[in-house]
């Protein structure tokens, strides 16, 4: 039985731990770093990636968590958690860091200039396992992935609309991120597919 952290400074903490919980796993909120101590696993949450920047600082938890990723800790971040991954950001504050180590370039407010909020099935058939029904994605205030390095998969497109074509999905080693929020939609399929990753 794994237990997975869930960032806890802003955004959608009880959603991802009420996914995570009802697929059986145990979930600590992580506000502090020695909260970080024995996971095997974490949720990077959506929410606003520049407060939630600030906030890592603050609490002391960048330096810490970035070492975490770094030796291996599996960790999946949603929208905002998807641009805390990323290694570069357009469109992205002045002051504005990230933790990195996803070799991807996300754009910020992507979707904004067609629409702020949008739903979307997506094909995704590492993720989707026995059940052939696409995922359904929620996109709110969302960034795409603008490129990749050569060593990161894409799990999800965007199939219809003026964003076909755009990455919405991602997973290099024990990092996955997602564009889009799974945790309102009562489809736990992204979770489930994080939870094996952190049982590995
Ligand atoms: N637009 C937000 C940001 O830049 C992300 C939105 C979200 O997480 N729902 O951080």
């Amino acid at each position: 039985n794994s237990l997975i952290g869930v960032l806890a400074v802003q955004g959608d903490v009880r959603e991802h731990a009420r996914s995570l919980e009802s697929l059986g796993a145990a979930t600590r909120l992580v506000r502090r770093p020695e909260e970080l101590d024995g996971l095997d696993g974490i949720v990077l949450p959506g929410g606003e990636s520049t407060t939630m920047d600030k906030l890592l600082r603050a609490f002391d938890l960048r330096d810490p968590l970035r070492e975490r990723l770094q030796a291996g800790l599996p960790a999946y971040g949603s929208c905002a958690g998807m641009i805390l991954l990323a290694d570069h950001v357009l469109d992205a504050t002045a002051d504005q860091q990230t933790l990195g180590g996803l070799d991807v370039t996300v754009r910020r407010n992507a979707f904004g200039r067609q629409v702020d909020s949008f739903e979307e099935d997506l094909s995704m058939p590492a993720v989707m396992g026995e059940r052939t029904d696409p995922v359904r994605a929620v996109f709110i205030r969302a960034p795409w992935v603008e490129s990749v390095g050569p060593d990161v998969q894409v799990l999800g497109t965007v199939t219809t609309g003026p964003a076909a074509g755009r990455i919405v999905a991602v997973q290099q080693n024990n990092l996955l991120a997602t564009s889009f929020h799974p945790e309102v939609t009562g489809d736990h399929r992204i979770h489930e597919y994080f939870l094996r990753m952190a049982q590995r």
